[in-house]
């Protein structure tokens, strides 16, 4: 099929990329120039494992192309996917402007019936909206072009990306046009070789609401399990452990229950604050949902606050080590990451810090940590936490898990550990010494 993609970013990309993989002609398009140059050159905007060598492969193939214009890329195009940004508007709510930008424009240029479909995460009732705003450009032009809008949102998980768009553990396609159904059920087929029952169809609206209430329901594990390790401190109880207990029951599994700082990312808070509004919208008070943003808020400045309660609330002339920026491993994804809350708060009080990640030092430096004072960037993880006071480990990169932790006490002025994704065993670490703090867990 001859497709066109529009919003190069973390899904747009993979999607593009992926679908050229499967054999259909695929190009992506971007508002922005420098992206769209740096990928016709081979350079890839975003660290994604495996994604670089398939975007290779299909623009030396001639199957994936970028572009910054819409224009001449609606004709002969089957399926035009919107993946542009929804960031949080000022309210709470999925700021929809870059999605019905979009949509005008495809309504300004399209030539051939087509069938447009939002891949981006957009609230309940969207769909109307950006059909709403096709037809009104159509009618500026007076053509009358047939077209359909179809909600398919998007589940890939940034680090695991390309896996998770080549064997999906489902797709959704929210459509009320048979005929699109069986287009976009044809493009899918492909992805799933053995079976088509995890491809799931529905209307659109419940489409809509899927991906907001999949989001939801992850933060909700997460926040729970947070709150449940907070309790655990209290009562002298290791949550590590209270997590295998539970986990071991089938109808509670292990996924998505292990305590940390908090979730971030450019979805989680933003999917659960724009659910929470499109309830609040409709006169319904979502109190789970508040409650699990709450403890989200609470949970990212957990970290921060056990060491101010060993060091105190000034902590000038403290240095930390910070091992880990992006809000998860194998991403340089810093949007949300409580790596920003946590330093910010240590700065504010005085505190030097020495940061380390493997690849989001360059998003930390241009962009997230930009106006934060004190703050030094390293290349290597041991160079980072030389003559600090402790390293404070906040991303579960696979470097971090084993480190050397004679390196680490070596270098540490105290050896003293703050781990934000409890990776370390405490009973090893205290026979070397260590004082070493975790998340729901006394150290004993
Ligand atoms: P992103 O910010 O990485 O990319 C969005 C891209 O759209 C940018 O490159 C931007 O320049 C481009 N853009 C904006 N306006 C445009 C226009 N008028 N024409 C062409 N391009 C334009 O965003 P993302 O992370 O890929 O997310 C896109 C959508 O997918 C969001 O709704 C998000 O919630 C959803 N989503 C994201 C993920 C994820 O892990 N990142 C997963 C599932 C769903």
């Amino acid at each position: 099929m001859n497709l066109t993609v529009i919003g190069t970013g973390y899904v747009g990309l993979v999607s593009g990329t992926c679908f050229a993989e499967m054999g259909n002609n695929v190009t992506c398009i971007d508002i922005d120039q420098k992206k769209i140059d740096g990928l016709k050159n081979g350079i890839i905007p975003i660290y994604e494992p495996g994604l670089e060598a398939i975007v290779k492969r299909n623009v030396a193939g001639k199957t994936l192309h970028f572009s910054t214009s819409l224009e001449n890329h609606l004709e002969n195009c089957d399926i035009a996917f919107i993946a542009v940004g929804t960031p949080m508007g000022e309210d709470g709510s999925a700021d929809l402007q870059y999605v019905l930008q979009v949509a005008r424009q495809i309504g300004a240029h399209m030539t051939t019936p087509l069938i447009i479909v939002d891949k981006s995460t957009v609230p309940v009732g969207t769909a109307d909206k950006v059909h709403e705003a096709i037809a009104n450009e159509l009618d500026k032009r007076g053509e009358s072009i047939p077209f359909t809008v179809v909600s398919n949102p998007e589940f890939l998980k940034e680090g695991d990306a390309i896996s998770d768009f080549m064997k999906p553990d489902r797709v959704v396609i929210g459509s009320d046009n048979p005929d699109a159904t069986k287009k976009m059920r044809a493009l899918y087929a492909p992805f799933f070789r053995s079976s088509m029952d995890r491809l799931i169809t529905m209307d659109v609206r419940s489409a809509e609401m899927t991906k907001y209430v999949a989001n939801a329901m992850l933060a909700t594990k997460i926040s729970f399990m947070n709150e449940v390790a907070n309790i655990c401190e209290l009562v002298g109880a290791d949550v590590n452990k209270v997590r295998i207990g539970i986990g071991s029951d089938s109808r509670i599994g292990y996924s998505f229950i292990y305590p940390g700082s908090g979730y971030g990312g450019s979805c989680f808070p933003k999917d659960v604050k724009a659910l929470k509004k499109t309830a609040m919208q409709h006169g319904y008070q979502p109190q789970l949902i508040e409650a699990v943003e709450d403890v989200n808020d609470r949970q990212k400045l957990v970290v921060a606050n056990k060491i101010i309660a060993k060091y105190g609330e000034d902590l000038s002339g403290k240095v930390f080590a910070v091992w880990g920026l992006s809000f998860k491993p194998e991403t340089d994804d810093m949007r949300e990451a409580p790596s920003i809350y946590i330093i910010n708060e240590l700065v504010k009080r005085g505190a030097t810090v020495k940061a380390y990640d493997p690849k989001a030092i360059e998003e930390a430096k241009h962009f997230y940590l930009k106006d934060t004072p004190n703050i030094t960037y390293y290349s290597s993880k041991y160079e980072a936490i030389s003559e600090a006071n402790a390293m404070i480990l906040l991303t579960e990169w696979k470097e971090f898990r084993s480190p050397d932790f004679h390196e680490i006490k070596k270098q540490l002025v105290e050896p003293v550990i703050f781990d934000g994704r409890n990776q370390y065993n405490d009973e090893i670490l205290g026979e070397m010494g260590f004082e070493y703090y975790q998340i729901g867990k006394t150290r004993s």
